[in-house]
Protein backbone atom coordinates (compact mmCIF):
# COMPACT_ATOMS: atom_id res chain seq x y z
CA UNK A 1 0.00 0.00 0.00
CA UNK A 2 1.27 4.21 -0.30
CA UNK A 3 2.38 6.16 2.12
CA UNK A 4 -0.43 8.05 3.40
CA UNK A 5 -0.62 11.23 5.81
CA UNK A 6 -3.03 13.93 6.80
CA UNK A 7 -0.51 17.05 6.63
CA UNK A 8 0.03 18.06 2.78
CA UNK A 9 -1.99 16.33 1.20
CA UNK A 10 -2.88 17.09 -2.45
CA UNK A 11 -4.93 15.38 -4.65
CA UNK A 12 -3.18 16.57 -7.81
CA UNK A 13 0.08 15.55 -6.95
CA UNK A 14 -1.09 12.28 -5.23
CA UNK A 15 -2.40 10.92 -8.62
CA UNK A 16 0.46 12.15 -11.00
CA UNK A 17 3.17 10.54 -8.85
CA UNK A 18 3.44 7.66 -7.30
CA UNK A 19 5.42 8.50 -4.59
CA UNK A 20 3.76 11.22 -3.57
CA UNK A 21 1.70 9.87 -0.09
CA UNK A 22 -2.22 9.97 -0.52
CA UNK A 23 -4.45 10.91 2.70
CA UNK A 24 -4.89 8.89 5.85
CA UNK A 25 -9.12 8.56 6.46
CA UNK A 26 -9.78 7.13 9.95
CA UNK A 27 -12.91 7.07 12.03
CA UNK A 28 -12.10 9.58 14.70
CA UNK A 29 -10.28 11.91 12.00
CA UNK A 30 -13.79 11.67 9.89
CA UNK A 31 -16.06 12.57 12.83
CA UNK A 32 -13.69 15.03 13.82
CA UNK A 33 -13.82 17.02 10.86
CA UNK A 34 -17.80 16.38 10.54
CA UNK A 35 -17.92 17.45 13.81
CA UNK A 36 -15.97 21.15 13.01
CA UNK A 37 -13.13 21.58 10.41
CA UNK A 38 -10.93 24.16 12.44
CA UNK A 39 -10.74 21.76 15.19
CA UNK A 40 -9.83 18.92 12.73
CA UNK A 41 -7.52 21.13 11.47
CA UNK A 42 -5.46 22.25 14.72
CA UNK A 43 -5.73 18.82 15.54
CA UNK A 44 -4.59 16.51 12.17
CA UNK A 45 -2.82 19.42 10.33
CA UNK A 46 -1.07 21.87 12.76
CA UNK A 47 -0.79 18.77 15.25
CA UNK A 48 -2.02 20.54 18.19
CA UNK A 49 -2.39 18.23 21.28
CA UNK A 50 -5.66 18.07 22.80
CA UNK A 51 -6.79 18.01 26.30
CA UNK A 52 -7.09 14.52 27.57
CA UNK A 53 -9.99 14.51 29.68
CA UNK A 54 -11.26 12.24 32.13
CA UNK A 55 -13.91 10.62 30.09
CA UNK A 56 -11.44 9.53 27.86
CA UNK A 57 -9.17 8.18 30.01
CA UNK A 58 -11.66 6.34 31.34
CA UNK A 59 -12.78 4.93 27.85
CA UNK A 60 -9.51 3.75 27.09
CA UNK A 61 -9.39 1.84 30.75
CA UNK A 62 -12.45 0.09 29.97
CA UNK A 63 -11.71 -0.81 26.51
CA UNK A 64 -8.47 -2.25 27.62
CA UNK A 65 -10.74 -4.10 30.01
CA UNK A 66 -13.56 -5.39 27.79
CA UNK A 67 -10.80 -6.41 25.01
CA UNK A 68 -8.93 -8.81 27.60
CA UNK A 69 -12.86 -10.09 29.20
CA UNK A 70 -13.26 -11.51 25.77
CA UNK A 71 -9.51 -12.87 25.73
CA UNK A 72 -9.87 -14.67 28.86
CA UNK A 73 -13.54 -15.59 28.70
CA UNK A 74 -14.03 -20.01 28.49
CA UNK A 75 -16.85 -20.78 26.98
CA UNK A 76 -16.20 -24.37 27.60
CA UNK A 77 -16.08 -23.59 31.03
CA UNK A 78 -19.30 -21.74 31.52
CA UNK A 79 -21.13 -24.29 29.15
CA UNK A 80 -22.65 -25.69 32.07
CA UNK A 81 -22.75 -23.55 34.55
CA UNK A 82 -26.01 -22.10 36.32
CA UNK A 83 -26.89 -18.37 35.50
CA UNK A 84 -25.86 -16.79 38.64
CA UNK A 85 -22.58 -19.07 38.19
CA UNK A 86 -22.62 -17.51 34.82
CA UNK A 87 -22.71 -13.92 36.15
CA UNK A 88 -20.23 -14.41 38.44
CA UNK A 89 -17.39 -16.10 36.16
CA UNK A 90 -18.29 -13.07 33.61
CA UNK A 91 -17.98 -10.11 36.66
CA UNK A 92 -14.74 -11.98 37.78
CA UNK A 93 -12.77 -11.55 34.02
CA UNK A 94 -12.85 -7.54 34.89
CA UNK A 95 -10.53 -5.93 36.63
CA UNK A 96 -11.27 -4.62 40.12
CA UNK A 97 -10.74 -0.25 39.43
CA UNK A 98 -12.87 2.48 39.19
CA UNK A 99 -15.29 1.45 36.94
CA UNK A 100 -17.40 -1.49 38.80
CA UNK A 101 -20.82 -0.29 37.50
CA UNK A 102 -19.60 -0.19 34.30
CA UNK A 103 -18.66 -4.30 34.66
CA UNK A 104 -21.73 -5.14 36.19
CA UNK A 105 -23.89 -4.09 33.66
CA UNK A 106 -21.17 -5.43 30.91
CA UNK A 107 -21.18 -9.04 32.71
CA UNK A 108 -25.40 -9.31 32.95
CA UNK A 109 -25.29 -8.48 29.48
CA UNK A 110 -23.05 -11.03 28.50
CA UNK A 111 -24.71 -13.18 30.88
CA UNK A 112 -28.12 -12.82 29.08
CA UNK A 113 -26.53 -13.26 25.76
CA UNK A 114 -24.59 -16.30 27.05
CA UNK A 115 -27.84 -18.13 28.11
CA UNK A 116 -29.67 -17.42 24.72
CA UNK A 117 -26.88 -18.41 22.82
CA UNK A 118 -27.08 -21.87 24.89
CA UNK A 119 -30.75 -22.10 24.44
CA UNK A 120 -30.40 -21.31 20.53
CA UNK A 121 -28.04 -24.01 20.55
CA UNK A 122 -25.40 -21.28 18.78
CA UNK A 123 -22.76 -20.99 21.10
CA UNK A 124 -20.19 -21.46 18.96
CA UNK A 125 -21.59 -17.39 17.76
CA UNK A 126 -20.83 -16.23 21.06
CA UNK A 127 -17.46 -15.51 20.95
CA UNK A 128 -16.12 -12.62 18.79
CA UNK A 129 -14.39 -13.04 15.06
CA UNK A 130 -12.22 -10.49 15.80
CA UNK A 131 -11.35 -8.35 18.72
CA UNK A 132 -10.11 -5.18 18.50
CA UNK A 133 -8.35 -5.67 15.06
CA UNK A 134 -7.06 -2.96 13.19
CA UNK A 135 -8.07 -2.91 9.11
CA UNK A 136 -5.97 -1.10 6.62
CA UNK A 137 -8.04 -0.73 3.29
CA UNK A 138 -7.05 1.83 0.04
CA UNK A 139 -9.91 3.21 -2.19
CA UNK A 140 -10.28 5.43 -4.66
CA UNK A 141 -13.27 7.86 -4.32
CA UNK A 142 -13.84 9.70 -8.57
CA UNK A 143 -15.14 12.87 -9.32
CA UNK A 144 -18.35 11.33 -10.57
CA UNK A 145 -18.89 9.60 -7.69
CA UNK A 146 -19.53 12.86 -5.12
CA UNK A 147 -22.61 14.68 -4.62
CA UNK A 148 -20.80 17.71 -4.76
CA UNK A 149 -18.36 18.57 -7.21
CA UNK A 150 -14.61 17.31 -6.95
CA UNK A 151 -11.83 18.67 -8.82
CA UNK A 152 -9.63 15.39 -8.71
CA UNK A 153 -10.28 11.91 -7.95
CA UNK A 154 -8.83 10.60 -4.24
CA UNK A 155 -6.78 7.39 -3.84
CA UNK A 156 -7.56 7.81 -0.08
CA UNK A 157 -6.16 5.17 2.87
CA UNK A 158 -8.65 3.68 5.17
CA UNK A 159 -7.72 2.58 8.85
CA UNK A 160 -9.58 1.61 11.79
CA UNK A 161 -9.86 -0.75 15.07
CA UNK A 162 -13.22 -2.84 14.85
CA UNK A 163 -13.86 -3.32 18.37
CA UNK A 164 -15.66 -6.61 18.21
CA UNK A 165 -17.37 -8.52 15.17
CA UNK A 166 -19.45 -11.34 15.19
CA UNK A 167 -20.52 -13.97 13.08
CA UNK A 168 -24.23 -14.77 12.34
CA UNK A 169 -25.82 -17.28 10.21
CA UNK A 170 -26.40 -14.82 7.57
CA UNK A 171 -23.36 -12.47 8.15
CA UNK A 172 -21.23 -9.99 10.26
CA UNK A 173 -22.12 -8.05 12.76
CA UNK A 174 -19.43 -5.67 14.20
CA UNK A 175 -20.71 -4.09 17.31
CA UNK A 176 -19.11 -0.40 18.76
CA UNK A 177 -18.47 0.06 22.53
CA UNK A 178 -19.29 3.32 23.67
CA UNK A 179 -18.10 4.41 27.51
CA UNK A 180 -20.20 7.71 27.16
CA UNK A 181 -23.86 8.17 27.86
CA UNK A 182 -26.53 7.44 24.88
CA UNK A 183 -28.99 9.76 23.83
CA UNK A 184 -31.17 9.19 20.89
CA UNK A 185 -29.84 12.17 19.24
CA UNK A 186 -26.50 10.03 18.92
CA UNK A 187 -28.27 7.78 16.08
CA UNK A 188 -27.13 9.62 13.42
CA UNK A 189 -23.98 9.54 13.89
CA UNK A 190 -22.92 6.46 15.13
CA UNK A 191 -24.78 5.17 12.10
CA UNK A 192 -22.00 7.02 9.97
CA UNK A 193 -20.00 5.38 12.47
CA UNK A 194 -20.82 2.25 11.62
CA UNK A 195 -21.24 2.73 7.82
CA UNK A 196 -17.52 3.84 7.93
CA UNK A 197 -16.65 0.10 9.69
CA UNK A 198 -18.96 -1.56 6.93
CA UNK A 199 -16.78 0.88 4.51
CA UNK A 200 -13.55 -0.48 5.43
CA UNK A 201 -14.54 -4.19 5.84
CA UNK A 202 -15.70 -3.96 2.17
CA UNK A 203 -12.29 -2.33 0.85
CA UNK A 204 -10.21 -4.83 3.26
CA UNK A 205 -7.80 -7.08 1.24
CA UNK A 206 -9.24 -10.82 0.73
CA UNK A 207 -5.72 -12.09 1.76
CA UNK A 208 -5.69 -9.97 4.98
CA UNK A 209 -9.35 -10.97 5.90
CA UNK A 210 -8.29 -14.62 5.48
CA UNK A 211 -5.14 -14.02 7.50
CA UNK A 212 -7.55 -12.80 10.14
CA UNK A 213 -9.97 -15.99 10.12
CA UNK A 214 -12.56 -13.91 8.06
CA UNK A 215 -14.91 -15.31 5.41
CA UNK A 216 -13.96 -12.72 2.01
CA UNK A 217 -17.54 -13.89 1.26
CA UNK A 218 -19.28 -12.81 3.84
CA UNK A 219 -20.61 -9.27 4.44
CA UNK A 220 -21.93 -7.24 7.10
CA UNK A 221 -25.36 -7.60 7.06
CA UNK A 222 -26.04 -5.60 10.40
CA UNK A 223 -24.46 -3.64 13.05
CA UNK A 224 -24.74 -2.97 16.58
CA UNK A 225 -23.53 -0.48 19.59
CA UNK A 226 -23.20 -1.28 23.17
CA UNK A 227 -23.49 1.78 25.82
CA UNK A 228 -23.66 0.35 29.25
CA UNK A 229 -23.54 3.71 30.89
CA UNK A 230 -27.19 3.59 30.74
CA UNK A 231 -27.54 -0.46 29.29
CA UNK A 232 -28.19 0.49 25.92
CA UNK A 233 -27.98 -2.03 22.84
CA UNK A 234 -28.76 -1.25 19.25
CA UNK A 235 -29.36 -3.95 16.69
CA UNK A 236 -30.08 -3.46 13.14
CA UNK A 237 -29.80 -3.66 9.82
CA UNK A 238 -27.24 -1.81 7.38
CA UNK A 239 -29.16 0.83 6.48
CA UNK A 240 -27.84 2.21 3.02
CA UNK A 241 -28.69 5.99 3.57
CA UNK A 242 -26.25 5.75 6.74
CA UNK A 243 -23.66 4.54 4.36
CA UNK A 244 -24.92 7.21 1.99
CA UNK A 245 -23.98 10.06 4.46
CA UNK A 246 -21.07 8.75 5.50
CA UNK A 247 -19.98 9.06 1.98
CA UNK A 248 -20.85 12.56 1.81
CA UNK A 249 -19.14 13.22 5.06
CA UNK A 250 -15.90 11.89 3.03
CA UNK A 251 -16.35 13.98 0.23
CA UNK A 252 -16.83 17.44 2.82
CA UNK A 253 -13.46 16.44 4.14
CA UNK A 254 -11.96 16.12 0.85
CA UNK A 255 -13.36 19.40 -0.52
CA UNK A 256 -11.72 21.07 2.27
CA UNK A 257 -8.55 19.69 1.47
CA UNK A 258 -9.04 20.88 -2.27
CA UNK A 259 -10.17 24.35 -0.96
CA UNK A 260 -7.48 24.44 2.41
CA UNK A 261 -10.82 25.38 3.97
CA UNK A 262 -11.78 24.52 7.24
CA UNK A 263 -14.66 26.66 8.66
CA UNK A 264 -15.92 26.68 12.06
CA UNK A 265 -18.97 25.15 13.44
CA UNK A 266 -19.46 27.25 16.78
CA UNK A 267 -21.50 25.80 19.50
CA UNK A 268 -21.78 27.76 22.40
CA UNK A 269 -22.46 25.33 24.69
CA UNK A 270 -19.82 22.36 23.12
CA UNK A 271 -17.48 24.76 22.18
CA UNK A 272 -16.40 25.47 25.89
CA UNK A 273 -15.06 22.08 26.17
CA UNK A 274 -13.07 22.22 22.88
CA UNK A 275 -9.02 21.93 23.36
CA UNK A 276 -8.51 24.83 21.05
CA UNK A 277 -11.20 27.23 22.30
CA UNK A 278 -8.60 29.53 23.75
CA UNK A 279 -7.23 30.06 19.93
CA UNK A 280 -9.83 29.69 17.94
CA UNK A 281 -11.52 33.15 16.37
CA UNK A 282 -15.29 31.70 16.16
CA UNK A 283 -14.82 30.97 20.03
CA UNK A 284 -13.20 33.91 21.12
CA UNK A 285 -14.94 36.95 19.29
CA UNK A 286 -18.53 34.89 20.62
CA UNK A 287 -20.74 36.47 23.12
CA UNK A 288 -19.89 39.28 25.70
CA UNK A 289 -17.26 40.66 23.55
CA UNK A 290 -19.01 41.51 20.37
CA UNK A 291 -21.75 43.50 22.68
S1 LIG B 1 -13.99 26.13 19.65
FE1 LIG B 1 -15.71 25.27 18.47
S2 LIG B 1 -15.60 26.29 16.47
FE2 LIG B 1 -13.60 26.55 17.48
S3 LIG B 1 -12.35 24.82 16.79
FE3 LIG B 1 -13.30 24.21 18.70
S4 LIG B 1 -15.16 23.11 18.07
FE4 LIG B 1 -14.47 24.33 16.32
Amino acid sequence: MREYTYVGYDAKIANENEDAPILKITKSSLMNHLWCPKQYDFNYLQGLPQDTSEAMMAGSIMHNSYEDWYNEFDVQKAEGMSPSEIQDYALSLFPIDDYTDFYHTMAAWETNRFIESRGEGKLDQFMPVINEVKLDAEVTIETHDAHLPLRHNHTIHLQGIIDRMFEEDQGYVPVEFKTGKWGNHKATGMRKEMAFYKWLFDATPDEDKVALGLDPEKKITHWAWFFPKNNVFVYEKVKNVSVTGMMKTVVNLLRSYENDDWPTNYRERSCVNCSYYNICDAATNDGWFNI
